[in-house]
């Protein structure tokens, strides 16, 4: 078995004022602590570099990608955005997505690749939103469907917040399917409709949120069987999350990685996973949550 393939940069870092709602000190820990816990070798991480803006137009209107890149971006959208658009915040958006791009390469060839960033779902076509400038997942697909390494993919989409920009993005795309399992009262209020949402209500456990999961997941690969899944890992779903409403244990949460990554294995396709949501003032919790997903990958590396 082969060292699992993880994508990390040093400019997945955000520099953003520490008392800001997003928990931006969380990226560097993440890289820290996969080295620290033996998960992989600093030399052997990924590196990604900013992805070509050309890249990033496949997927979004070349209006805003041109607004994001001069730091141009009007207030109204930098708002819905949530940060302030800065030079550097743009080169930080345009790595996560090269980020995608390079672990979906190397899911192709591996079977499983992690990013370390990335999942940036509330980005719709014509504008970001929640946290999200670039939508990586939604680049990455435009971008290896027109190379021809991918026509049907599969969006299993676990965060607790809704993939509304994604659903937007591929909305007339019948070779990606979209689906997203959510909390139903979680941003965003006006939800996009993807191919398959299933909103959750407050309070949902482990045992319910799995058993909804293994209800559907299966079917999903048998009926659209697609050549790449990419998995939005994000751990918001967990009971501690400042934002999200559902309450996973931490078991629940392995529990859930898990299963994701072996059914979609079992049957035989490739998966690339991102790191999603999870927001806590507690960084060093935060940033062990999500290294459940390299956990759960490293046993599936082919
Ligand atoms: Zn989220």
């Amino acid at each position: 078995m082969g060292q699992l393939p993880i994508v990390f940069a040093r400019r997945y870092d955000l520099d953003l004022d520490h008392n800001h709602r997003f928990p931006a000190a969380k990226f560097r820990r993440i890289g820290e602590l996969l080295v620290e816990e033996g998960i992989c070798n600093e030399p052997d991480f990924h590196r990604p570099g900013p992805a070509p803006l050309s890249w990033i137009a496949a997927a979004h209107d070349r209006t805003y990608v041109d607004q994001v890149a001069t730091a141009s971006v009007p207030d109204k959208i930098a708002r819905d955005i949530g940060y302030r658009m800065t030079e550097a915040v743009a080169l930080r958006s345009r790595t996560a997505s090269g980020g995608t791009v390079m672990t979906a390469r190397l899911a192709l060839e591996h079977g499983v690749a992690c990013n370390a960033a990335g999942g940036s779902h509330h980005a719709r076509r014509t504008q970001g939103a929640g946290f999200c400038v670039f939508n990586d997942v939604a680049v990455t697909i435009k971008v290896l469907q027109a190379e021809g390494l991918i026509e049907r993919v599969l969006i299993v989409d676990l965060d607790v917040h809704q993939g509304d920009g994604t659903a937007d993005i591929f909305a007339d795309d019948p070779a990606v399917f979209t689906f997203s399992m959510h909390g139903e009262r979680n941003y965003p209020t006006q939800k996009i409709p993807g191919d398959l949402d299933i909103g959750l209500p407050d309070g949902t456990g482990d045992d319910a949120y799995l058993t909804a999961l293994k209800d559907v997941l299966p079917r999903l690969i048998h009926r659209h069987r697609p050549d790449l899944v990419f998995y939005n890992a994000g751990v918001d779903p967990h009971r501690d999350d400042r934002l999200g409403l559902l309450a996973l244990s931490d078991d629940g949460l392995d529990i859930r990685n898990r299963y994701v990554i072996e059914t979609v294995r079992n049957a035989g396709v490739p998966i690339a996973t991102v790191l999603g949501g999870g927001y806590s003032d507690n960084i060093e919790a935060l940033s062990r949550r999500h290294l459940g997903i390299f956990r759960a990958a490293r046993d599936f590396v082919s």
